[in-house]
């Protein structure tokens, strides 16, 4: 069995004894036009620069002003827009999967709603609840664009909690949860027993207002992942600052009670894991040993983390303890260090156990590469990649080509949806855009090799 599995592990062609790392040298562009590559060259390189991220917003609005409203949206399509969206309409995106899957890779799509944390709070549910439709619209979708579904038959979405219910009630929550001895009264086992009853839950801390606000989030999660559940699709929620993600962990701590029984084949709710926080190895050791105690699924999604300016900028007005890691080495150990543990479940619990490696790190891929080797996790199993839609295709090109299951994470919706949502996202991440530099070198060989008339590198 070990044998299948580490033939099947080991890359397209002849299988070989020995792992053989992957090689992200850009050989993989050559399934790109030049206008592709051109394309992808120049947005990178302005998203490199400092002031275009910083000042995004702004700029947008003088383009505008300048140029017309027309021409301006007509730029914006053909560079960043057209390198980080799938486009509108269902054709559009259906166009941008279509082709994402011709080139091995799969769809990971993510609607861009999200409350900013320092805006005042929206008011009433309705916001709430066009979020849940625009969600439902988004599980129809992952189930009906995808030609070929992972191993388990499942499609997977990204889910961001706080589009549907509040930043507010989730900080309310969040400081409760840290005050000692008070764990009783929201157990997750009890929030899934209000989301399946529908019965109101009344929190002894909340006013009337906040609860009446929870049970509807309540509604809309349990809406989300019934409809989810029916399509086959998986749910994965986006982690996101430290004041709130105890009370989201909660959130899919209760949605796994329900959906990710054994029966219901694999875990339908994911959970992401920060790599860039002090604690996250201990916590995903401790609440992977929970989930297999009570016989539950357990789904990972493992990142860095994209809001370390924000979470020590927040430590230096409090004056508390900064939650991050010290520095981005700490930062690469401590992923190293969940990528192993989550690699030993899987090979352990197989699947039951599932986990997204979301990084663009080469490092971090050749780990996991290696480990799955390693241990016999086929390539096209309960391990899979994840990167973002026009970022890093020499690695997800590479890892797709050689049969691993790879999503890219991809926003849709209007420009003047999704522009915003993207310059917020690339603030969020300086430190990738800039890192992005290794790609922006290849893409200029590449298109220099086509410059000059040499044939393009294949190396599969
Ligand atoms: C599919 C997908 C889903 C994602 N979902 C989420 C999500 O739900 N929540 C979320 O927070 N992020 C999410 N991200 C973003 C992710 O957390 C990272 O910001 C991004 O992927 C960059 O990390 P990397 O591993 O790709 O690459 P790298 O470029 O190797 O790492 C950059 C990261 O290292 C860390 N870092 C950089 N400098 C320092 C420093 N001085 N000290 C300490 N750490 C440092 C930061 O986390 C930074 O983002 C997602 C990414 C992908 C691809």
């Amino acid at each position: 069995m070990l044998r299948i599995c580490r033939a099947l592990c080991s890359r397209a062609g002849a299988p070989s004894r020995d792992w053989q790392p992957l090689s992200f040298d850009g050989s993989a562009f050559h399934h790109k036009t030049t206008a592709e590559l051109a394309r992808a060259f120049l947005v990178l390189r302005l998203c490199a620069w400092p002031p275009v991220v910083t000042h995004g917003l702004a700029l947008q609005s003088w383009s505008q002003r300048l140029l017309g409203s027309r021409v301006s949206r007509a730029l914006l399509r053909a560079s960043m827009y057209g390198q980080f969206v799938a486009g509108e309409t269902t054709e559009e995106v259906r166009d941008c999967v279509q082709k994402l899957q011709g080139l091995g890779l799969r769809p990971l799509l993510a609607v861009p709603i999200e409350e900013e944390p320092d805006s005042a709070a929206k008011t009433g549910e309705s916001w709430y609840e066009d979020n849940l439709r625009a969600m439902l619209r988004c599980v129809e979708m992952s189930r009906g664009l995808v030609e070929t579904p992972g191993p388990t038959g499942n499609s997977i979405m990204q889910l961001r909690m706080t589009a549907l219910t509040s930043i507010r009630l989730c900080k309310e929550l969040t400081s409760w949860m840290r005050k000692a001895g008070s764990s009783s009264e929201l157990s997750p086992e009890k929030l899934a027993e209000a989301m399946d009853s529908g019965q109101s839950l009344q929190i002894s801390f909340l006013n009337a207002e906040q609860n009446r606000h929870l049970q509807a989030s309540l509604s809309r999660l349990h809406r989300m992942a019934q409809k989810a559940h029916a399509q086959h699709v998986q749910l994965l929620v986006d982690a996101e600052y430290t004041f709130i993600n105890p009370a989201l962990s909660l959130l899919v701590a209760a949605l796994a009670a329900r959906w990710n029984r054994p029966k219901e084949g694999g875990p339908l709710v994911w959970n992401t894991y920060q790599a860039y926080l002090q604690d996250t190895h201990e916590r995903l050791r401790r609440e992977a040993e929970a989930a297999r105690r009570a016989g539950l699924a357990f789904g990972v999604k493992l990142v860095r983390g994209a809001y370390m300016e924000k979470e020590r900028m927040v430590a230096r007005l409090q004056g508390t303890e900064d939650p991050t890691q010290p520095d981005y080495e700490a930062t690469n150990r401590s992923y190293s260090q969940c990528l192993e543990l989550m690699m030993n479940q899987v090979s352990l619990h197989g699947p039951m156990c599932h986990l997204m490696v979301a990084s663009h790190n080469e490092e971090s891929v050749h780990q996991a590469t290696r480990r799955m080797w390693d241990l016999g996790i086929p390539v096209d199993g309960p391990v899979c990649f994840g990167q973002l839609l026009g970022m890093c295709d020499h690695v997800s090109l590479s890892l797709g080509q050689a049969g691993y299951a790879v999503y890219k994470s991809i926003p849709y919706g209007s420009l003047e949806e999704v522009i915003p949502y993207l310059i917020r996202r690339a603030q969020e991440n300086r430190s990738v855009m800039q890192g992005a530099r290794r790609e922006q070198m290849l893409l200029s060989q590449e298109l220099w090799q086509r410059l000059l008339g040499r044939s393009p590198r294949v190396s599969y």
